[in-house]
């Protein structure tokens, strides 16, 4: 029967929707425990216990240990031993937090250890509670990126947006610190909504399912009852003809014989009735189940697609550095490989190349964060105009950008890439009324017989030195390993 077909593809559709939901709630649900490991990693070396109770936290992420009321336990835990920090004196050198903020929101480069700040040996209080400031406001930056990431219950995210004015503008420690233990929560908090979510799609999926497969045995029963109801009206019709057959044999008389016959005919039509009411109400039933299971697959059909674009927009999120649009390290590494693993096929050439902003800190220093910020924007949207279609560009970290040149030698790369750098060095920034030119370092380097991914990045970053120690605003390409 052709709706039976059609009622079981929708059936097999809504399965099919489902395991591809939960594909992509686990994606969203990874970004948001990577954010967490490196939230974690970026705030170690300040106390051993902390130390600790971070890596537990790792721990149990990796294993996928996630229990909510051992990790409520855990939370309680790290803020005491947080508050414990606050009492003691800035150990030497303990600048970590400021480094973690700096961090966080991009993964830490390869190359990004000669990047750390130093900070004045001896310390004094009126540092450490300027220092803590700072590591708050830097708290709240991240607290919003972090926000345009996931999604919060709407009192949990009037929470987190005061919490994060309060970050970016409070001078009272003690305040602060209260905002930050709050922080470790809305993570919680977020990572466990999306698992209720989740929990709450399949509820409702498992209740439509359930409602098609009442649909399914209604109409099989209904199935046989038809069934049964043809045969009885079969044997009643056959019966009547054999009586009717019977009585011509016998009978002789016209009169008696018509009698007979209409008697016949009238059992037969009554039974033609009766089947005819049953089958009319059989169907009746079945049409109002049909149109009660229609509009219940209609809401189902209407739910998953809201949730797989709600998806399809954070995945996109999450590939995306907010500051300049670009993609990010993760959508490096995913690009990376693919185009890698075409170069073992096929052997087209295939150019890595790594950019680093000349002096940037200097930027920062003298014309503020702000001025930093809007230079990394415009040097992001300069790279995607002069790029070709097929190569690809991702922020890297900081100041550091990686690109891919497909079916490209270096020697055409570098090409590229010099238009590129008279473009950025052309680029007219003003701060505080002072004319600022921005130039840039790069290394490239051809994949060669032999390499992996890392070894070709290895050898692009070593190029980026090389250019940056020829006195920077150059390009150099990497020798062949020899
Ligand atoms: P070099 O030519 O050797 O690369 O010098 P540099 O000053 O560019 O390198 P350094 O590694 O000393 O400084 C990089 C600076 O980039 C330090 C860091 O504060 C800054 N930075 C990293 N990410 C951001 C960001 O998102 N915004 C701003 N404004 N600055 C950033
Ligand atoms: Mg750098
Ligand atoms: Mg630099």
């Amino acid at each position: 029967m052709s709706s039976d077909q059609s009622w079981k593809e929708k059936y097999f559709q809504g399965l099919e929707v489902a395991e591809h939901r939960e594909g992509h709630w686990k994606a969203e649900r990874n970004t948001l425990e990577r954010m967490l490991v490196r939230t974690c990693l970026a705030s170690e070396g300040q106390a051993p216990d902390l130390d600790r109770l971070l890596a537990r936290v790792r721990s149990d992420l990796r294993k996928n240990k996630v229990d909510v009321d051992s990790w409520k336990e855990l939370q309680e835990q790290i803020d005491r031993q947080v508050a414990l920090l606050d009492d003691v004196p800035a150990r030497k050198g303990g600048n970590r937090p400021a480094l973690a903020a700096e961090t966080v929101s991009e993964p830490k480069p390869v190359a990004e250890a000669r990047h750390e700040m130093e900070l004045p040996d001896d310390a004094s209080e009126a540092g450490n509670q300027g220092q803590r400031l700072r590591i708050a406001r830097r708290v709240g930056h991240l607290l919003g990126q972090l926000l345009s990431q996931v999604s919060l219950e709407p009192e949990a995210e009037k929470r987190a947006r005061n919490l994060q004015r309060a970050l970016l503008s409070s001078d009272n420690w003690d305040e602060l610190r209260d905002g930050l233990n709050q922080v470790a929560d809305l993570i919680v908090a977020a990572v466990s909504r999306s698992q209720r979510e989740f929990d709450a799609f399949l509820k409702r999926l498992d209740e439509r399912l359930e409602a098609l497969q009442r649909h399914f045995s209604a109409q099989s029963s209904a199935q046989s009852g038809r069934q049964a109801a043809a045969e009885t009206l079969d044997r009643n019709i056959r019966k009547e003809i054999e009586l009717v057959g019977r009585h011509v044999e016998a009978s002789d008389d016209l009169q008696d014989l018509k009698q007979s016959v209409t008697l016949h005919l009238e059992s037969i039509g009554q039974a033609v009735g009766c089947f005819r009411v049953e089958e009319t109400e059989r169907e009746k039933m079945l049409s109002e189940q049909l149109r009660a299971v229609q509009e219940k697959v209609a809401i189902m059909e209407v739910h998953s697609e809201r949730m797989q674009r709600q998806v399809r927009k954070e995945r996109e999120r999450a590939v995306t550095d907010l500051l300049t649009q670009l993609p990010n390290r993760e959508a490096w590494q995913e690009r990376l490989s693919f185009e890698f693993n075409r170069w073992k096929r096929y052997q087209y050439p295939l150019t890595v190349g790594v950019m680093d902003i000349d002096l940037f800190k200097r930027v920062n220093d003298s014309y503020g964060h702000k001025a930093g910020d809007r230079v990394l924007q415009l040097v992001a949207r300069e790279i995607r105009n002069q790029l070709r279609n097929t190569d690809f560009a991702a922020r890297f970290g900081g100041e550091e950008f990686a690109l891919l040149f497909p079916e490209t030698l270096p020697d055409d790369a570098l090409i590229v890439m010099n238009k590129l750098r008279a473009h950025i060095s052309a680029l007219p920034f003003h701060f505080g009324g002072n004319p600022v030119t921005i130039t840039f370092s790069a290394g490239l380097v051809g994949f060669a017989p032999g390499d992996t991914e890392e070894t070709v990045f290895d050898r692009a970053d070593r190029a980026l030195y090389s250019a940056k120690d020829a006195g920077r605003n150059c390009v150099r390409i990497s020798q062949v390993p020899g």
